[in-house]
Order: structure tokens, then sequence, then C-alpha cells
């Protein structure tokens, strides 16, 4: 055994690495429902893929469930919303005939401008070259650029430098005329598709959600969508623009913190949503990129404060679109990021165009499963309970922070290996997720959407409780079903967290039980 020197994770401090013991390799990808005898090893960290090109067939999608993809992610900057809604039926599908949850985020583009298409065959800018660049959406060639932004020849001006493709091509604007700007490549890369463009977010002149959004939104709440992803939201008020139904009746909606202005007002944006991403493509052009990694310990520590899911998204495994493994930092980055306490953990290109998408994601539940064994969970647990001590004031909220504090604590004195929650809108068992128990937490619920939604919280096994049961009978039937799927043991001491729905919209039953 080789000792470490332990750091505690402190999400008032910014985290670092965790505890003391250094483990052998666990086995590979725990089973549609797991035994006891894995649960100590199963990932925590939840994993969100997105689906493209690479990924989309019925056996592809298949095998993304199995390697351990935990959420599907559909990105809707990239083709048509006909295409998306096919697909989004067919993970459904797929799902369904494994008999596997996997929960569907839906990604609006916000106002995401790209470049017209390049096509599939890569193009190389050298560097000093020339280009046109004009308003349009037809076709980019490598002198014809286009760009589908109306506003560019007004918000673009001569000096500006662009950045395309998350900084694989930057161009500077060298002369500006009626109908096109003049650039010349200042760094010289490889572009195909339809790369994104950097403007300054408080350039644009473009609201978000776009009208586009909320257009594809209506299609996808139609068909009872899990979650939504917002794009460059700069303020709460865009969050509440979304317009949907709080969740579950509606989507949850994801904030992608990815502007200056999102930063500036993160608090009352994470308030106003249900979830948060930290958009590290984006957000990586609006600041200066040793500015990144303090912004993103200081985006997951105030979701966590807060009590909403966080997602680490984008370059986590970049180098797997081509490579058959990570790079050292990578693999490091992934780690780093379950430890900094995120919720789930993003992939992006890895999966939607890469060339081996299911090895990436046996890749990433291999490293997050990894980094969750090291994890301090007293550590961690113990600096938030002091954090939210300061918030006494009654509210719904600050009772079922208590009571998870509560249940968190017995667990921890009693020893017990799990932790029963039963929820509505499954607010208590992402409260509970947030203390980040040893504890195994089956978030159980009688809304299916719910127990979708759950498919993105932290060490949260999400379970269907049947929607006839009485509210008496929740907690019993849920220990008889936590045996059933093979989660528990006749005899186990279990904690039990429940809202009696009827009398309290917060958490207000705690109980200790033995399994029967
Ligand atoms: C990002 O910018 O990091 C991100 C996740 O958004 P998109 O993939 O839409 O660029």
């Amino acid at each position: 055994m080789v000792h470490r020197s332990r750091t505690r994770h402190n999400p008032a401090r910014r985290g670092g690495a965790g505890s003391a013991l250094v483990r052998p390799t666990p086995p590979a990808e725990a089973s549609r429902a797991p035994s006891r005898s894995v649960h100590g090893m199963r990932r925590r960290t939840k994993i969100i893929a997105t689906i493209g090109p690479a990924c989309e067939d019925e056996a592809s999608l298949r095998g993304l469930m199995e390697a351990g993809m935990d959420v599907a992610r559909l990105g809707l900057a990239h083709g048509d919303l006909d295409g998306h809604l096919e697909r989004y039926h067919r993970i459904r599908r797929v799902a369904a005939e494994s008999g596997r949850l996997c929960g569907i985020l839906v990604d609006l583009p916000g106002p995401k401008i790209r470049l017209a298409d390049f096509g599939t065959a890569p193009i190389d800018f050298e560097k000093g070259s020339r280009c046109n660049v004009r308003v349009g959406a037809d076709c980019s060639t490598i002198d014809d650029i286009e760009i589908e932004y109306p506003g560019l020849l007004s918000d673009v001006q001569v000096g500006d430098r662009l950045n395309i493709g998350d900084g694989r091509l930057l161009i500077d604007i060298v002369e500006k005329g009626n109908d096109l700007l003049v650039a010349e490549v200042a760094h010289g890369g490889r572009l195909s598709g339809r790369p994104g463009v950097h403007v300054p977010a408080d350039r644009l002149q473009m609201a978000t959600p776009t009208d586009e959004d909320l257009v594809a939104l209506d299609a996808f709440i139609e068909v009872g969508v899990d979650m939504v992803a917002v794009s460059f939201v700069r303020s709460a008020h865009d969050v509440r623009r979304v317009g949907t139904e709080p969740h579950p009746r509606g989507p949850l909606v994801v904030a992608k913190i990815e502007t200056r202005a999102a930063v500036d007002n993160l608090t009352g944006i994470i308030e106003a949503s249900g979830a948060v991403m930290v958009a590290r493509g984006d957000l990586g052009n609006e600041c200066s990129i040793e500015d990144l990694p303090p912004l993103q310990k200081e985006i997951i520590r105030e979701c966590i404060a807060l009590g909403r899911p966080v997602i680490t998204a984008t370059q986590m495994l970049e180098s797997m679109i081509t490579n058959p493994a990570p790079t050292r930092a990578e693999a490091s980055d992934v780690a780093n990021a379950v430890w900094d306490g995120s919720s789930s953990v993003m992939l992006s290109g890895e999966t939607a165009i890469g060339h081996d998408p299911i090895n990436v994601v046996r890749t990433m539940s291999r490293i997050a499963r990894r980094a969750d064994e090291e994890f301090d969970h007293h550590g961690w647990a113990a600096e938030l309970a002091e954090l939210r001590m300061t918030d006494r004031d009654g509210s719904s909220s600050s009772v079922t922070d208590a009571m998870t504090l509560a249940g968190w604590r017995a667990a921890e004195e009693l020893g017990v290996d799990t932790i029963v929650c039963i929820s509505g809108s499954g607010f208590t068992v992402r409260s509970m997720a947030r203390f980040r128990p040893r504890a195994q937490v089956l978030g159980f619920s009688q809304d299916p959407r719910t127990v979708q939604q759950l498919t993105m919280s932290w060490g949260t096994v999400p379970i269907q409780l049947d929607p006839e049961i009485g509210e008496n009978d929740r907690v019993a039937e849920s220990l008889i079903a936590a045996r059933e799927q093979g989660h528990v043991a006749s005899g186990d001491l279990v904690a039990v967290l429940a809202g009696a729905a009827s009398t309290a919209p917060s958490t207000n039953i705690l109980r200790i039980e033995r399994v029967p």
C-alpha cells in the first residue's frame, strides 16, 4: 500500500486530492442491477455523452449505455430538428429494450454563431494566408468563410481576432468592405463541419434563448424530454425566459455558464436553474485560459452550496477523438473534476464524432470510478455542513438542508451502507447527494420524469416507485423494491429520508429502518 498525504476536499476552500490509500483497480462496469457486493465499487460521478454521427445507430447507443453513459446529450447546434427528434426516440427505444435508465439532455444552441458547412473533408488553413468572411449559411471554403450571423458586419471590426472551433483557428480582421470582411490567418489549423466562432458575448445583439431555441424546445417538451441546457445565459432572466413548467412537470433546466456576464451573475443564475454546466469551451474564449481552472472550481462550489447538480464539460478526453487512450493530463482533468465536486462529467466530440465512442465512455468511467474511490467523503460533508449551518431561515429548502444533513450524520454514525430518499421532484435526493455520502443513495420517486432527471445526480441510483402506492406505504414499498433489485439485503440497516407531500413541500421524515 502506498500512503499519500491526505488533502481534504473542501467546497468552501476549493478542494484538492483524495484519501490516503491506493486500492486495486476496480472490475469492469457494474451490470444493470448491481448486487450489494459491487456497490462499494460502483461509479458515483455520472457520465453524459453527446450523440452524433459516430454513435447514433442502435448498436452504438446500446454499447454506450453498457459502457456507462448515464445521460445522452443531443447538441442542437448540429443537424436539423427532425433528425434530433428521431435520435431522441431511438435512445428511448434502446434504453427501454435494454432495461436501462438513460436520461436525455437536449442542448439548445442559443446565439452560438457557426460557420457554414465546410463538409466532412478537413481543410488546412496556413498561417499568413487570407480569406474573405461573409454573412451566409450555404457553404464555407478555404477562400470564402460564411458565418451565420446577420450582425457580423456591424459587430465585428478591423483589428478583432476571431477564434474558430474552440481555438483551432485564429483569424485577424484586416479589412472591412460593404458586404465582406477580409481576414488573415494568425494561427493556422484544420477545420471541418460547422465549427463555432467566438464573438465576445457582450458585443452580441442576440437574446438567449433564441426564437429557434424556443421552437425546438416546444418540440422536445411535446415528447417529454428530461433535461434542457440553455446556452450563453447572461442572467437569471435568460433562464426564466425558457418559460417551462418547473421540473419535474417540465424539463430540468441546465444553465450553461460560458459568458463573463454569467460568471458575474452566478448565484442568481444557479438559483433560477435546475442544474448547471461549466461549459469550458466557450467560457475559455471569454476569459483568459489561466482563469478557467479557478472559475471551474468556483462555479462547482456555488452549485454544491445551492444543491444543484453541476456538469463539467468540454475537451475532457479530447485526444480520444482520434487516439485509443487519453493523455495523462486528460485523465487527471477528469479525476480533478470529480474531486472538485462535479456531479457529472461530459463528453462532446469524443463520442459524437470520435473514432471509438464506446471505448471513450469506458475509459472515462474507469477514471471517474477510480477518482470516486479516492474521494474524501467525510471531509467533504463536514465542510459542507459548516457552509450550510449559516442558513437557518426555516424555509422549505433550509428544512430539507437540515434533514439531509441529519440523514448524512445518522448514516455516518451508524455506518449504514444505504440512504433511501423518497422524493417527488428529486429535491431531497439532490440535497442528499450534495453531501457526497459514502453510503449508496437510492433515489425513489413516483414521478417517472423525476427518475429520469436523477440520472444526472451524483451517486444516485434512480428507482421508479409505483405511482399507485399510497403515502403511508411508500417507505415499506421502497425497502422491498430496493431488496428485490439487489441494492440491499434483508436485515440491513438503512437511513430513509422522505417528504410527506400532503403536509409539507420539504423533507420531514428521517427514519432508520431494517430491510424486511
Ligand atoms: C462549451 O462551450 O463548453 C459547450 C459545452 O457548449 P457547446 O458544445 O454547445 O459549444
